[in-house]
């Protein structure tokens, strides 16, 4: 079974996400995408919402999506989320599976500087979307990476969560940009306020 990770803060999730999801599956034929929300990502800061309601606010976000689901591995494993030990438990508690990691464009440049890299990517693939504003380095990343990465058309989306977080700060809306869902959840609760 073809399945696509789609690894991310999500925080908060939005549109941007979940149309990369879609078109990743298109392109990729992946019969099922998992949303893995980053506990402490390596390389970022920690993330304005807690664990708890960035899982809360994907699940909303795919909620009656059949094949779409949230795989809670990396908040449940605690500490700083290295993918290559997040696949190693999937794989280990899914050997039949085929493995997609999901990425845009800046995370894709920033592949080559992955923790055992070349481990991970003797264990999966990559699925590439291009993301707005980003220009992709494809061209000069090794061999090993590129003989397992496809790029996949997306139409241009030039949405954040960083620009979604500012947008609360100052009070702008963030309609549509977030599903009705997730949106009412932030309000609920209000998330990214100061
Ligand atoms: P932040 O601004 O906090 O970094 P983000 O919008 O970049 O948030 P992440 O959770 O960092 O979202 O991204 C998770 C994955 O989704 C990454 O692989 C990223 O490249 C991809 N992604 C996020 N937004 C888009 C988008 N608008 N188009 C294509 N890919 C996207
Ligand atoms: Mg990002």
């Amino acid at each position: 079974m073809r399945t696509g990770l789609m690894g991310g803060t999500f925080d908060p999730i939005h549109i941007g996400h979940l149309i990369a999801a879609e078109s990743a599956m298109e392109a990729a034929g992946l019969e099922e995408v998992w949303f893995i929300p980053t506990n402490t990502p390596p390389h970022k800061p920690q993330p304005g919402a807690a664990a708890r309601e960035r899982r809360d606010m994907a699940e909303a976000a795919i909620a009656g999506r059949p094949g779409f689901r949230v795989e809670a591995q990396e908040l449940e494993r605690g500490g700083v989320s290295y993918t290559i030990d997040t696949v190693i438990a999937l794989q280990e508690r899914d050997p039949e599976r085929e493995f997609h990691w999901i990425v845009g464009t800046d995370m894709m440049n920033d592949l080559p500087n992955w923790r055992r890299i070349e481990e991970l990517a003797e264990r999966i693939f990559f699925v590439c979307l291009s993301r707005q504003g980003e220009e992709s380095e494809e061209s000069s990343l090794p061999e090993f990476l590129r003989s397992k990465l496809l790029a996949a058309p997306m139409p241009p989306i030039g949405i954040s969560s960083t620009d979604i977080r500012e947008r609360r700060r100052s009070g702008r809306s963030i309609r549509y940009l977030v599903p009705s869902a997730v949106q009412d959840y932030i309000e609920r609760n209000g998330l990214y306020e100061s």
